[in-house]
């Protein structure tokens, strides 16, 4: 202070005062500096705050960092990344990197020393990454250093680093895929083409990026592979579709494509995307297995219609072995069991073998017959040496022999013998079957016989016996036959013709029964056919088939009766009947006039003798009273027996056409007609059903009023019963009236029936004997019998039938 005042005294007051004016210049200035001071200090305040609110703001960690390494000022940012609180003042490479010396390329040195922003990723102790961007800066004291600004980059980092491996993960899965893989853009250039389709294609992926899709495929699928394409650019999925691919050496490979697009987010078509699997081996393996399989299969076929082919030839061998065997066991079968006796001997005529039958004919077991030499079977051991030598020299032999049995006994065979050879022609032994003729022989014998029985009964019989040939012809006449024809040279007739035998009407008969025969069926016919001396003859004539061997007839034979006389006695009777029924026509006629011309004089007589009665009777003596009586009675019974005549004469010719007719109705009747006769007696009448048949229903009332009209006049002691019935037997109906009355003595059962037969006397039973001739005539009439049957004493039982008509 002392120095001051010294300074002050020294100095002039203008000196002073200019000193003091300066002075008060420099506090004015001072004032202002300090106001400027003030005004930047706060001003700098503000921007610090800005700066330090700014520094917070940003999330990055910031710090400043001097040349020497120390850090001067670091954010609460900062500190969160690296993790320390305690950050100022201590040297960077320490509290940032825990190291104890600063890096050899530190970015803050770099920085200031290049005066330009360097940047950097660091990777803390902490494993975080930091960038770590630093500028120079040039702190208010003048000393050099740089704002850092540390941003946290370790999720950035580790997602790029995620992204990276992906990315290499897909390319490599893209590149390296086993599936060829192809991108192509919305203008089908090819973007992308991975290992897989170089391999496919020949191409490396170089050589067809940029390029058109088009070089890809064959010309000749080219147009349509393409147009697949478009469809696939036009967002059309393909799900495994085969495309064939040209290879770069000109062969064409198969490819089975799947596709996908890959659009924009806006949508657009950014690439197409496929997949393709080379099917080609698959596809060749495929042909060749379908080859294979045709051929496999044709083989197959082959080999089974093979298979088929042998297995025929085998079943045809099997069944040809199995016929063949067959064949041999019955052939074997068929020696053994022929009835034929069958022996093989040696050449020398030794027995080797025998079957059955063989043994049975000659009465040998096997034992014994075996081994023997073949003359021990002959009668003639010489025969049996012949055999053997005619065997020898020819091969064969067949004939007959007289054979011995072991019992000595003879018998005649039939055999044939043959020598067997082996396949190179060398004889082998002797074979011979023998059939036992003894039968045959005697069949022989017995037929020989029977034909001579049979041809002497053919020449002794009364009839001609004709065989013709199957035209008709004759071939053989009976003796007798010829006699009957009076034929003495037969030679002559031989293989004429029917139609010379059988002339004019009577041929079509015989050429009909011809034609029947050759039919094979039995024909009659009869003829005329005279004799050869012209002696007129009538004949009954069979034809008949002769059959052949072989069931067709191939003769005829024609057995000819000669029916002259019966047809002259036919004739005679003929004659006769003709006469008979003219004379019976006659006597109906006579019968019908007599009894219709007699009553008119008869009811004359009567008349009278009622007249004479009436007005004499009492005028003469008893006796012609008597007389006249008798006249009437007469009369009485004459018109009856004339009615009952009347009746009978006109059961022909007055008769109704039959019709049907209920019997039961027409008993009716006849019992109504009898009601007096019936009343009187106290007769009962009862009757089972009763049939309806074709009748002429008055006369067969009349019938049945007669036969019970007759029941109860021939009546016994008790009062009459009377049955009526009716019973069908075969094709008639047999009626009976039984009674209870006096019965019949079976002699007279026949006589009752013939017109006038009676076997009482008047006086006992009144009666014309007509009743019973006029029901048998009505019953024939009817074509019927009438028949009764019945003891003396124990009732009758009249039978009549009538044909059922049916
Ligand atoms: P008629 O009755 O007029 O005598 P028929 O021809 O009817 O004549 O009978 C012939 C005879 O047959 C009779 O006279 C009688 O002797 C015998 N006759 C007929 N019917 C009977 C009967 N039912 N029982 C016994 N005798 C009978």
């Amino acid at each position: 202070m002392k120095n001051s005042r010294t300074q002050y005294e020294d100095k002039t007051k203008e000196q002073l005062i200019n000193e003091l004016t300066r002075l008060r210049q420099r506090i004015s200035e001072l004032e202002s500096l300090e106001n400027e001071r003030k005004r930047t200090e706060d001003e700098f305040c503000i921007q610090q705050e800005k700066f330090e609110g700014m520094l917070a703001a940003i999330g990055d960690g910031v710090d400043i960092t001097t040349y020497d390494y120390r850090v001067v000022y670091a954010n609460d940012n900062l500190k969160k990344i690296i993790g320390k609180d305690e950050l100022e003042g201590h040297l960077c490479y320490e509290v940032f990197l825990d190291r104890n010396a600063p890096c050899k390329r530190c970015p803050m040195r770099r920085a200031i020393e290049s005066g330009r922003t360097e940047t950097e990723e660091i990777l803390q102790p902490n494993k975080k990454i930091v960038e770590l961007s630093v500028s120079p800066l040039r702190l208010p004291s003048g000393e050099m250093a740089a704002i850092e600004i540390a941003k946290d980059i370790t999720e950035r980092k580790q997602a790029e680093e995620a992204l990276r491996e992906a990315r290499n993960y897909l390319e490599n899965l893209f590149n390296y895929a086993n599936a060829p893989i192809i991108v192509w853009d919305s203008e089908s250039k090819i973007t992308r083409f991975n290992h897989a389709f170089e391999h496919l294609t020949g191409y490396i992926a170089n050589e067809v990026i940029g390029q058109k899709l088009h070089m890809l495929f064959p010309e000749a699928n080219r147009n349509e592979s393409l147009s697949k394409i478009a469809r696939a650019l036009n967002g059309e999925y393909w799900e495994s579709v085969e495309i064939p691919i040209l290879h770069k050496n000109g062969d064409i490979r198969i490819a089975l494509w799947n596709s996908a697009n890959i659009y924009t987010e806006s949508k657009t078509l950014l690439a197409t995307i496929v997949q393709g699997q080379d099917i080609t081996e698959r596809k060749r393996a495929e042909e060749a297995l379908r080859e294979a399989y045709e051929k496999l299969e044709m083989r197959v076929k082959e080999r089974t219609a093979e298979l088929a082919r042998a297995n025929e030839e085998l079943r045809l061998e099997i069944s040809e072995r199995k016929r063949v065997e067959d064949e041999l066991r019955i052939k074997d079968n068929a020696i053994e069991s022929s009835i034929n006796g069958i022996g093989i001997a040696d050449l020398k005529g030794y027995l080797t073998y025998a079957n059955n039958s063989f043994f049975k004919m000659w009465g040998y077991d096997k034992k014994e017959a075996l081994r023997k030499h073949i003359e021990n079977f002959c009668h003639i051991k010489e025969e049996a040496v012949e055999v053997i030598e005619a065997l020898k020299n020819k091969g064969g032999w067949i004939g007959e022999l007289k054979a011995r049995r072991k019992d000595g006994s003879l018998f005649d065979i039939e055999f044939s013998a043959s020598v067997v050879k082996d396949e190179a022609g060398n004889p082998i032994c002797m074979m011979a079957s023998f059939v036992d003729i003894t039968d045959r022989r005697q069949a022989e014998e017995t037929l020989r016989r029977s034909n001579e029985f049979n041809r002497s009964i053919i020449e002794s019989c009364s009839d001609c016996i004709k065989v013709l040939d199957i035209e008709g012809r004759l071939q053989f006449m009976s003796r007798g036959g010829q006699q009957l024809m009076e034929i003495e040279d037969i030679g002559q007739y031989l293989n004429k013709s029917y139609e010379d035998f059988w002339k004019g009407s009577d041929y079509q008969g015989a050429f009909d029964a011809i034609a029947k025969a050759r039919k094979g069926r039995v024909a009659n016919f009869s003829g005329y056919c005279p004799t050869a001396d012209g002696f007129p003859k009538w004949w009954d004539v069979v034809v008949s088939p002769i059959f052949g061997a072989d069931g067709k007839v191939d003769r005829l034979l024609s057995v000819s009766r000669d029916v002259t006389k019966r047809k002259q006695v036919e004739e005679d009777l003929k004659k006769v009947s003709d006469e008979l029924a003219r004379s019976n026509a006659d006597l109906q006629q006579f019968a019908y006039a007599a009894s219709h011309d007699l009553q008119e004089p008869l009811r004359g007589i009567e008349g009278f003798v009622k007249l004479l009665t009436r007005r004499y009777k009492g005028k003469f003596d008893t006796k012609a009273d008597e007389f006249f009586e008798y006249i009437v009675d007469g009369v009485k019974r004459m018109q009856m027996l004339i009615k009952d005549m009347l009746a009978y004469s006109q059961v022909g010719t007055k008769g109704k056409r039959f019709n049907p007719t209920e019997c039961s109705s027409i008993l009716a009747q006849a019992l109504t007609d009898l009601q007096a006769a019936i009343e009187e007696s106290g007769t009962v009448v009862t009757h089972d059903d009763l049939p309806t048949i074709m009748a002429d229903a008055s006369q067969l009332s009349r019938v049945l009023q007669n036969l019970i009209g007759n029941a109860i006049k021939f009546r016994g002691e008790e009062a009459p019963r009377v049955h009526v019935s009716a019973e069908r037997k075969g094709d008639e109906w047999v009626f009976s009236i039984r009674d209870n009355g006096i019965g019949i003595d079976p002699k007279d059962a026949e006589r009752i029936f013939i017109i006038f037969q009676r076997l009482h006397d008047r006086a006992e039973y009144p009666g014309s004997g007509m009743g019973l001739a006029l029901c048998k005539r009505i019953v024939e009439r009817h074509g019927g019998r009438i028949w009764v049957e019945s003891e003396h004493g124990r009732g009758s039982t009249f039978f009549f039938t009538v044909p059922s008509g049916e």
